[in-house]
């Protein structure tokens, strides 16, 4: 059976470190790092999403700043809302939760926020570090699965990676992170000939779909370690339950470690993003930034 990679548990430590990392910024630098929201709509899942960053931001010392706009509200109003928390000193971190209605443009937005307050790592600029190598805000969703993989794993040098999914917040920059560990990247999606043979090859499968189950326990070789990014709402008698893009009663059978959906990688995305707002709160203040990427 596969161990459990816990991501809650580790999620919690990292919100202790962050947390640490904040009472010491405030007290030796009267520094406390502020993340603003925008929610655009009222998405019950993004709702959900926003009430637990906020809650946690509070929780480990920050001010929380949060902006809900109608459903209808029209791109100038976001774009010009971004332009004040931009110059906005005590915001060190913006987030503009997606999706965004449709009469907006998500890039348009994504890339109006600055850079050094683009905490979620999806602007133009930080993407292109990311992808050469260059210091940046990484994006927090594939930042945990690397730590969870190296939870598992310890040294990911050399190792076969395998990534099903290519989209720009989860695929894409895991690609650059597994580069960064020396991994052996392949990115699969969906024309990828022959999927469950290139899973078979994986040291390290992460899964990245949106789709419900898909990737059985034979797709899975013997011993690999599983990061299920999935989180997929099914609906059954009476209520939903969560499950990810792999199916766990199969896979945890064959796999050496695996993550569970919901406990692994989700609470992962919401430490790093505390994470972030640290980091560029001590980047635009020029303070020594503490290391809380272990
Ligand atoms: P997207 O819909 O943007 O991307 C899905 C990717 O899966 C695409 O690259 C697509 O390929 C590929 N794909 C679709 N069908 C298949 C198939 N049959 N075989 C192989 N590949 C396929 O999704 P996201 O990256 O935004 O999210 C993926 C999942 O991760 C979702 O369940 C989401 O809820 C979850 N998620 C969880 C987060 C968290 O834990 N905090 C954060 C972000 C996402 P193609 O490019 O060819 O269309």
């Amino acid at each position: 059976m596969a161990t459990l990679i816990d991501g809650k548990a580790v999620a919690v430590e990292i919100r202790g470190v962050v947390r640490d990392a904040i009472t010491k910024l405030r007290a030796d630098n009267d520094l406390q790092p502020g993340l603003a929201v925008v929610l655009v709509g009222s998405d019950p899942a993004s709702e959900v999403y926003v009430r637990n960053k906020g809650k946690q931001t509070v929780e480990a010392g920050m001010q929380s700043f949060e902006y809900k706009l109608d459903a209808g509200t029209d791109e100038a109003t976001v774009l010009a809302l971004v332009e004040r928390l931009n110059a906005d000193g005590k915001v060190h971190g913006i987030l503009v939760q997606l999706p965004l209605p449709p009469q907006i443009d998500a890039d348009k937005v994504i890339n109006a926020v600055n850079p050094d307050k683009d905490v979620d790592g999806f602007h133009v600029i930080n993407a292109g570090r990311l992808a050469t190598g260059q210091k940046c805000l990484v994006p927090c969703t594939p930042a945990g699965c690397v730590i969870l993989a190296r939870r598992a794993l310890g040294d990911l040098s050399g190792l076969d990676a395998v990534i099903v999914g290519r989209s720009n917040i989860v695929g894409k920059p895991l690609v650059q992170l597994l580069l960064n560990e020396n991994c052996t990247v392949t990115v699969a999606h969906s024309r990828t000939r022959d999927l469950a043979e290139k899973c078979r090859r994986a040291d390290l499968l992460v899964a990245a779909v949106g789709r419900p189950e898909m990737i059985p326990g034979a797709w899975v070789k013997p011993g690999a370690c599983v990061i299920d990014v999935g989180i997929n709402r099914i609906a059954g008698e009476g209520k939903t339950r969560l499950v990810g893009d792999v199916e766990f009663a199969s896979a945890e059978k064959i796999a050496g470690s695996i993550t569970p959906v919901p406990g692994g990688v989700g609470p992962m995305t919401i430490a790093l993003l505390l994470a972030n707002t640290v980091t560029a709160a001590c980047a635009i203040h020029g303070v020594e930034a503490p290391d809380l990427f272990k």
